[in-house]
């Protein structure tokens, strides 16, 4: 069984659902122009589940939000690149167009659940309207669907609790909201930033859990970003490390964690149990690495790791590594790849 499943998975992993190509985000700041995500490349695969970590502003929300098409402009603006899904460029559409797409082949859930919610319509509104418009049912149908998914990420009383406003709602609750509306229509791509950061870690497992399930019973696609490693090895097929903008790191996780390729990777998993060996989820925060991430809008002309890099010569002063395949299927920006320890 596990081994038909298996192979299910892997016939599926190979559709590309989603592929960012050379991402390029900068908005405007009185200090000059900040380049939040500078030259970002990633494919995503059908049912795959891609974890982007990095320190806080290293771009990853400015990612998915440019994916979505939900830049503030100004001060940002895409400045290049492309976003392709389901066969179109995504940088290319209209506002119209791109609300088409949201919320039904291409889902998000924000870190701040506050922002995307209206807060003048009842809850059973908000969460109703997208799955009639999506999949076509109609009021009750569209409310009965409405209160499993609510029963799915264990909200009490969801026949009342859809009489509700946002305002009514704890955080926590309002997460979980945000979660269902963002599973409700099947989602052939779903990004979830940081979903689970307020949440408990009873709920957060049960969260997890519930996208796992999503990936597995309909082939949803997931970009999950999170600070946790506990959560990336747990729940991703693949991982992309961010530094200021830029992927300096990417490999399936198993060999992420067997190996890094890049000093930053290694500072973030510090003393991490090893994969596998997790604890809770939940008690594997990225390590704190000493040291602040350069100023985007002042970035140097090397390595911009290279200011806090044990490794770091003149070289990685002098000139920005090309990110390259250090061994098959696992990728790094790094002069001294080769020279860093194997994890013992
Ligand atoms: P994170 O990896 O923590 O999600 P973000 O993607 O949110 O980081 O932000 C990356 C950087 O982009 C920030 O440090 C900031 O410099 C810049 N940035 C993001 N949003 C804005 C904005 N609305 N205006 C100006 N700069 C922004
Ligand atoms: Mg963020």
């Amino acid at each position: 069984m596990a081994v038909m499943q298996d192979k299910v998975a892997h016939a599926r992993q190979i559709e590309t659902v989603l592929a960012v190509e050379n991402l390029q985000t900068e908005f405007k700041t009185k200090a000059g122009t900040a380049r939040a995500v500078d030259g970002v490349s990633f494919e995503l695969k059908a049912g795959e589940i891609l974890a982007i970590v990095g320190e806080s502003g290293s771009g990853k929300s400015v990612t998915s939000l440019s994916i979505m098409g939900l830049i503030p402009s100004p001060p940002g603006r895409i400045a290049g690149g492309r976003v392709l899904f389901d066969g179109k460029d995504l940088t290319t559409l209209s506002d119209r167009q791109l609300q088409d797409l949201r919320g039904a082949d291409l889902s998000m859930i924000f870190q701040e659940p506050m922002t995307s919610l209206n807060p003048v319509l009842s809850i059973g509104r908000q969460m109703t309207e997208g799955i009639k418009q999506h999949l076509g049912m109609n009021s009750s149908q569209a409310r009965e669907h409405a209160i499993s998914m609510m029963k799915r990420v264990s909200i009490p009383a969801p026949e009342q609790r859809l009489k509700e406003f946002p305002h009514q709602f704890s955080g926590g609750m309002l997460q979980r909201i945000m979660i269902a509306i963002a599973m409700s229509c099947n989602p052939k791509v779903l990004i979830a930033d940081e979903p689970t950061t307020a949440l408990d870690v009873t709920i957060q497992a049960q969260i997890l859990d519930l996208m796992k399930e999503l990936r597995d019973n309909t082939g949803t696609a997931i970009v999950l970003i999170t600070h946790d490693m506990g959560v990336v090895a747990e729940m991703a097929d693949r991982v992309i490390v961010m530094y200021a903008g830029q992927k300096i790191e990417e490999a399936r996780v198993e060999d992420l964690f067997r190996r890094q390729r890049h000093p930053y990777t290694i500072g973030l998993l510090g003393a991490l149990p090893k994969l596998g060996e997790a604890g809770e989820v939940g008690d594997t925060e990225l390590q704190e690495i000493p040291g602040v991430v350069p100023p985007l809008t002042d970035l140097p002309p090397g390595c911009r790791f290279s200011d806090r890099c044990h490794f770091a010569t003149a070289k990685c002063r002098a000139e920005m590594p090309v990110f390259e395949a250090k061994a098959p299927d696992h990728f790094a920006a790094c002069w001294h790849s080769d020279a860093l320890e194997t994890q013992p």
